[in-house]
């Protein structure tokens, strides 16, 4: 069985949702350096604050992630890693420090995925991830709570659905071409998009 799995897709294909499941599901660690980031939006770095960079939805300079995610993995026996790399120069870092057991993509149609971001809210208590049509909680007190990310406003949804574009889907082009990316259709029910992304990992 594979315990040391890459999940790619744009910002909405579900990475999170899934991942939070598969960590759950195999015992593995969840390494996702947007939660990471989040925790230290104001973390004074030679570069500037996360903030200044996610707020706008540009990418956080890759010395300031990479490192986040050296830290992370050298902790992890197994993982699933979320979010990350998000250009080459980020891949070429991972293949330095990691091997590999499954690289997947989830794909997911960008008119889909921009509703799934405007509508995504996150629960400040738990981290747990909603969404006001798909996935709406029925427990009052936590709808209460949940929160909207400032970065999943339709505006910056936009900057980041093209910085995906420019950086990451060349990524995504270049483990396609190693032969090494087994692709899974997103769209679909979270329960029967983690029936698919189970079954590659364990066939
Ligand atoms: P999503 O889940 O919608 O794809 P993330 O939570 O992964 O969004 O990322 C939120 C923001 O955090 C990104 O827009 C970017 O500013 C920053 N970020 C996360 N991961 C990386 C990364 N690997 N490299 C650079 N910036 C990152
Ligand atoms: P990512 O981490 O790739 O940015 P998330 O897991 O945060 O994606 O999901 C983005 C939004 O879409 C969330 O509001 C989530 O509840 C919702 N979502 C996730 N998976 C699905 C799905 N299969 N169908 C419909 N909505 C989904």
């Amino acid at each position: 069985m594979s315990h040391r799995i890459l999940l790619l897709g744009a910002p909405g294909a579900g990475k999170g949702t899934q991942s939070k499941k598969l960590a759950a599901e195999y015992g593995i660690e969840h390494v996702t350096t947007g939660d990471a980031l989040r925790a230290n939006k104001d973390m004074e770095t030679e570069y500037g604050t996360p903030r200044s960079f996610m707020d706008a939805g540009e990418l956080v300079p890759d010395p300031v992630v990479n490192e986040i995610v050296n830290a992370a993995l050298k902790e992890a026996d197994g993982f699933v890693l979320d979010g990350y790399p998000r250009n080459l120069s980020q891949a070429e870092y991972l293949s330095e420090i990691t091997d590999l057991d499954a690289v997947i993509f989830l794909d997911v149609s960008e008119e889909e995925l921009v509703g799934r971001l405007t509508g995504r809210r996150m629960d400040p208590e738990t981290g747990e991830i909603y969404h006001v049509e798909f996935n709406w909680p029925e427990d009052e007190e936590i709808q209460e709570r949940l929160v909207q990310r400032e970065d999943d406003k339709e505006d910056t949804v936009r900057e980041r659905l093209r910085v995906y574009r420019e950086n990451t889907e060349p990524v995504i082009e270049h483990f396609r071409e190693r032969g090494d990316l087994i692709e899974v259709d997103g769209e679909a029910a979270p329960d029967t998009v983690f029936e698919r992304l189970t079954d590659v990992i364990e066939g």
